[in-house]
């Protein structure tokens, strides 16, 4: 059985056709600029060459249909009829309060997925028109999987902010957490390496790409995470603030005359390591940065790293204990520096790194120390297979 994972932005398209037998991908692709002038699609097949096309690409349904095509190719594509596509499984950002786990797409789950636009006005309106471009294009069940749904099971003490409760009623302002479907495959796959039952451990998961969360798992279940209502809330990412005094916001928009716009643009755009730095969003960037003696660099990369290290402490005592600690994402899983700057606070939770397994690039691996109390183990996300998983579990 082979389904097909979507994930729509406003003017992009990424999309991968799963095999549910190997669990391989058997292509992906990018649709670029839907929209917008010199638009074109990314094809790759298998591990092979990537394959460029430019061409107007209007909108979504364009996209979509380009996107079949390619899979169909007589070259590149790797099927010879659209029929042997069983589902489609979309990425959805946010689901409130509605969706603690993913949905077969009806009308009443499109209408839900609506209601939560204002809770994501940049996503889920532009996940609806792919949802949407799909149904018109391809005669199959379609499922949603939304990155909040692993962590609606956060009791109401972490996911309440104390603003007057009122607000929570009226608008639903609370914690949701982000990046759900990552840190539930990284969970599920970094108890079977360590051999243990998901059931017996206390996982603290660290998801550092572009943007970076935590997210507390006792027994499987997401207790606490460092995203908020948005994604802005919790660590330092690469052009997001994290968590600072709300006192600033004000303060700040005052002084430079900022509208609420202007300043959700500047905490979510320029500020994070690029805006400490003033050298880059990308940590090879910073890295390299640092070594030539940019102090700011240094300063970034180490904020960063601290408020990590403070997460884990939180978490930590938040679970009373931790048997393990997950990287993943493209700094989790590449910066071996990053991790080891991290986990240099953590000797008092008997947290010891191998240096050697911790310079090993693409698998999934336990760095530690062979003696070390508490596990630390790398584990490339794979957000798409997890789609496909929960895909094939709703349509079956
Ligand atoms: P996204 O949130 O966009 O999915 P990724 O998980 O792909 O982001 O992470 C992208 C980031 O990974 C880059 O901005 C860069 O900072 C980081 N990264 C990629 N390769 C390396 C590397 N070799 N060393 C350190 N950081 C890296």
């Amino acid at each position: 059985m082979k389904i097909l994972v979507l994930n729509c932005g406003s003017s992009s398209l990424k999309y991968q056709l799963v095999d549910m037998q190997t669990e391989q991908a058997l292509a992906k692709g990018l649709v670029e600029r839907i929209g917008i002038e010199n638009s074109r699609i990314v094809h790759q097949k298998g591990e092979g060459e990537k394959v460029t096309i430019e061409q107007d690409i209007p909108n979504h349904q364009v996209a979509v249909q380009l996107a079949i095509d390619a899979l169909l190719h007589t070259g590149h594509g790797v099927i010879t009829d659209v029929k042997e596509i069983s589902a489609a499984g979309h990425r959805v950002v946010h689901g409130g309060e509605n969706f603690s786990q993913a949905a077969i797409v009806t009308d009443e789950v499109k209408k839900a997925i609506a209601e939560c636009s204002s809770l994501a006005p940049l996503h889920n309106p532009a996940n609806l028109v792919g949802i949407e471009a799909c149904e018109k294009i391809l005669d199959v069940k379609q499922v949603v999987v939304f990155d909040t749904a692993f962590h609606q099971t956060m009791p109401e003490k972490a996911f309440m902010y104390a603003l007057p409760y009122g607000l929570y009623e009226k608008y639903k302002v609370r914690r949701y957490g982000f990046h759900g479907t990552s840190h539930k495959y990284v969970s599920v796959q970094a108890a079977a390496l360590l051999g243990k039952p998901i059931a017996d451990l206390k996982l603290i998961s660290c998801h550092l790409g572009n943007g970076a969360s935590v997210c507390a798992i006792n027994a499987g279940k997401c207790i606490d995470t460092s995203m908020g209502l948005t994604p802005l809330e919790g660590l330092i990412m690469g052009t997001r603030t994290g968590d600072m005094d709300p006192a600033a916001v004000t303060f700040v928009m005052e002084k430079e005359k900022l509208s609420p716009a202007g300043m959700d643009d500047l905490m979510n755009k320029t500020s994070g390591v690029h805006g400490v730095s003033g050298v880059s969003s990308d940590f090879r960037d910073l890295e390299q940065a640092a070594t030539d003696g940019n102090e700011r660099a240094k300063l970034a990369l180490d904020m960063y790293a601290y408020r990590v290290a403070k997460y884990i402490g939180a978490y930590t005592a938040a679970m009373n204990g931790v048997d393990a600690i997950i990287f993943t994402a493209g700094v989790g899983e590449n910066g071996a520096s990053t991790r080891k700057d991290i986990c240099e606070y953590l000797g008092y939770l008997g947290v010891s790194i191998n240096d050697e397994r911790n310079g090993k690039r693409g698998i999934e691996i336990d760095i530690s120390a062979d003696n070390a109390k508490t596990r630390v183990v790398v584990i490339p996300t794979n957000e798409e297979l997890t789609i496909a998983r929960e895909t094939l579990q709703l349509i079956k």
